[in-house]
């Protein structure tokens, strides 16, 4: 079984809708998707619909924003009823949050010389929520840059002109948010922050102890080596394990659909119970 649980789509910063991501996930391969766009579960609905005609396993997840110690850290939340209110209402907040951030970062841009990003951002986010990658991408079009990787570089990290600081959901927070819906909580891709080798093992540490289940030890957005050893952070701490694509763009993917590398031997799948039933 082909498992990819962690994904976008165009409710975020995917550029395929989600109807089209279920279509490619199938074609390559994938049995069981998760689709986590980031800070909202618009996108479940309509996959769920192509899910269930090509007989692909959809699983209900989000991708939430927290700030942690001052750095932006990834939740993946899966397997939770999107219908919870508690979590709705959070990811509005972060929903919020972004709408002013997009502001903020076209009147940095503008103050920098890049007239109208917001205007060109918004649109080519199709009134759906505003991300970096947006700007990122109008950016590109409009010859401010080579590639994507080199906006983000040269605009939209910290130090650099066009970065607002997140003011995102705590981890508490979010990992409440997750558990209250009856969710599990996966840390996203834990080796792409730029961490001390004692702060991740703090982040760790308070994640399992708020409720965390998993680290994402495959993930498209990590190097090879990351995913060794991660597999050992994860065994170390005693928590699931966890496979996703992180797939955003089928012209610029990290990795494609249904061609991750298995999970180490060693490691327990968070899917392992995922089909027992439930004996009460
Ligand atoms: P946001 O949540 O709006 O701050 O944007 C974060 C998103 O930007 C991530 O989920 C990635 O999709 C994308 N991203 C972040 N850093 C880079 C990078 N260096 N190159 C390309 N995409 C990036
Ligand atoms: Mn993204
Ligand atoms: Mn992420
Ligand atoms: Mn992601």
């Amino acid at each position: 079984m082909q498992y990819d649980l962690h994904s976008h789509s165009t409710a975020s910063d995917g550029t395929l809708t989600p109807t089209e991501l279920v279509q490619q996930a199938k074609a390559g391969g994938v049995d069981v998707l998760a689709l986590t766009d980031h800070d909202t579960t618009e996108g479940l609905a309509e996959a769920a619909v192509e899910a269930a005609r090509l007989e692909l396993e959809l699983v209900n997840g989000v991708e939430i924003s927290v700030t942690w110690a001052g750095h932006t850290i990834h939740l993946v939340g899966l397997r939770f009823d999107p219908n919870a209110p508690l979590l709705q209402q959070g990811l509005q907040r972060l929903r919020e949050f972004r709408a002013w951030r997009a502001e903020e970062i076209g009147r940095r841009l503008a103050k920098h010389g890049i007239a109208d990003a917001y205007v060109a951002a918004r649109r080519l986010s199709n009134g759906r929520l505003i991300s970096r990658t947006h700007f990122a991408r109008h950016l590109v079009e409009a010859g401010h840059a080579e590639s994507v990787h080199s906006v983000f570089k040269r605009f939209l990290v910290r130090g650099k002109p066009g970065y607002v600081p997140g003011q995102w959901a705590s981890l508490d927070e979010a990992i409440c948010w997750i558990r209250s819906a009856g969710g599990q909580v996966v840390l996203a891709h834990p080796a792409r922050y730029d961490l001390t080798q004692t702060k991740q093992h703090r982040l760790i540490r308070e994640f399992k102890d708020l409720g965390g289940a998993a680290l994402e030890v495959i993930s498209g957005s990590h190097h090879r080596d990351d995913n060794q050893l991660t597999a050992q952070q994860a065994k170390a701490f005693n928590l699931l394990a966890s496979a996703g694509s992180d797939f955003h763009d089928p012209k610029n993917p990290w990795i494609e659909l249904g061609k991750l590398p298995p999970l180490p031997s060693d490691c327990i799948p968070i899917w392992h119970d995922w089909n027992e039933a439930v004996m009460n």
